[in-house]
């Protein structure tokens, strides 16, 4: 199997080494200056005859103009939505208008924009079953080639299952021109997975995660690519910006891959959800999911420095897991998440992960296997440093307060990750190991 990006989406499903077959429903993927330009003859390839045009007022002008314009010039027939909203949220108020407004006599839909109305794109096509296409104006989030998306649903952050779009169209000449905040996010989105990977091994070891080489080095080396050209994204150089456009994409197919998120988000991503969620639920300060990722992964990487340092002591994490008073947790939980705490505390009653005698099975597992993920850790995690020169390489903020995050939601978070779903990530190694509050300690002050 060749292994750029383009030879996997040709490939369509592929049998891999680790004895599975691999698939992912994105036929096409186009990166490069003037993409937008091969939009009419895409829509005719994949047996368009009207196209419904949904974009928001900044991304009609970065490029949903632009391809009206084109649509009408090679007579393709077409209707549009203009989202109205200065701050388009993807909520029930945003999909009701993307379907009110939809044109039924069109069988593609073509979305112009990057997160949230690929999101919402995503919803609408895979409702009405028509063909999807995302004209992207922003490398900014991974969701590009995921069949799913993520939503506020009844106030509460929801995973929705949607589509994968047919083709990506990736126009250099719009994504160079993104808002800066757009390539920060991204390029956070991108270093989230070296904890991602890393978390996917210690998962594979400790729990029995399946786990797949091949998906983890096209990861990597996706994020290689972003990381080292860093410099070269705050100049907008179109190499990149594609790089960086390229990684978020093979992200998603990773996802599709793999068949769960595992290759793209861990620890560092839940911390994001938990900031997003008190959003919600409480008005905090929010910011993009990827920025929010950057910051994660730097937290991240510092909760594995810590981690490398401690040597697991059986009589302590059992002390700890006994005295650990579930529903009191519980009650922490609702204050500090709100109403989506309750959907973490169900999980947990199937799950289990605070059952004494699991814990103790669990625990003897990490003792055994401690230089194993000694190792997993010092193969996978970079350097602080690494991550956070690309990180300031493009003026990305690196601490949460410079997004208006205070210094117990940092801890908060940091304690509450374990909960958020029914993963295996560091602050469960953490808490398995009797360490949680202590490491949280080192790292934020008591
Ligand atoms: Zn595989
Ligand atoms: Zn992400």
């Amino acid at each position: 199997m060749a292994n750029t990006i383009y030879d996997y989406i040709q490939a369509g499903s592929f049998t891999c080494d680790c004895g599975k077959t691999h698939s992912s429903t994105l036929k096409e993927l186009i990166v490069e200056k003037g993409a937008l330009n091969r939009i009419p003859q895409l829509v005719k390839e994949y047996g368009g005859h009207k196209v419904f045009v949904l974009s928001d007022m900044n991304t009609r002008a970065a490029a949903g103009a632009a391809v009206c314009d084109l649509l009408q010039k090679s007579g393709i027939p077409f209707s549009c939505y203009t989202f109205h909203q200065e701050h388009l949220e993807p909520d029930e108020l945003a999909v009701g208008a993307a379907v009110m407004h939809f044109d039924p006599t069109c069988d593609l839909i073509l979305g112009v924009g990057s997160g949230v109305i690929n999101d919402i794109g995503k919803i609408l096509a895979n409702l009405t079953g028509k063909t999807y296409m995302i004209a992207a104006t922003a490398p900014s989030m991974d969701g590009y080639a995921s069949a799913t998306s993520s939503m506020a649903r009844s106030g509460l952050k929801v995973s929705l299952n949607s589509c994968c779009p047919a083709v990506i169209i990736g126009d250099l000449d719009v994504l160079c021109a993104a808002p800066v905040k757009m390539l920060q996010s991204g390029l956070g989105d991108m270093v989230a997975k070296y904890v991602s990977i890393c978390e996917w091994r210690i998962a594979n070891l400790l729990i029995g995660e399946e786990y797949c080489p091949t998906i983890a080095q096209m990861v990597r080396d996706a994020v290689h690519k972003c990381v080292t050209n860093a410099d070269g994204l705050m100049r907008r150089e179109p190499e990149a910006v594609a790089a960086v456009m390229e990684g978020l994409v093979i992200t998603g197919i990773a996802m599709s891959y793999a068949g769960m998120s595992r290759p793209a988000s861990g620890m560092e991503h839940y911390f994001s959800h938990i900031w997003d969620m008190r959003g919600l639920a409480f008005g905090t300060a929010v910011d993009t999911h990827g920025i929010q990722c950057g910051i994660g992964t730097l937290m991240g990487i510092r909760t594995y420095e810590q981690i490398r340092k401690l040597t697991p002591n059986k009589e302590k994490a059992l002390a700890y897991v006994n005295a650990f008073d579930a529903e009191a947790w519980n009650d922490t939980l609702r204050q500090f998440l709100g109403g989506g705490a309750e959907a973490m505390i169900q999980n947990e009653r199937k799950e289990g992960k605070y059952d004494k005698a699991k814990h103790a099975a669990r625990l003897d597992l990490i003792i055994e296997k401690w230089e194993d993920i000694l190792q997993i850790i010092d193969q996978e995690i970079p350097a602080l440093d690494f991550v956070l020169n690309a990180l300031i390489a493009v003026d990305a903020p690196t601490l949460p307060s410079e997004i208006g995050i205070r210094d117990e939601e940092v801890r908060g978070a940091f304690l509450t990750a374990k909960d958020i779903r029914d993963k295996y990530v560091g602050t469960r190694l953490l808490w398995d190991l009797g360490c949680l509050e202590e490491v949280a300690d080192q790292l934020f002050g008591k």
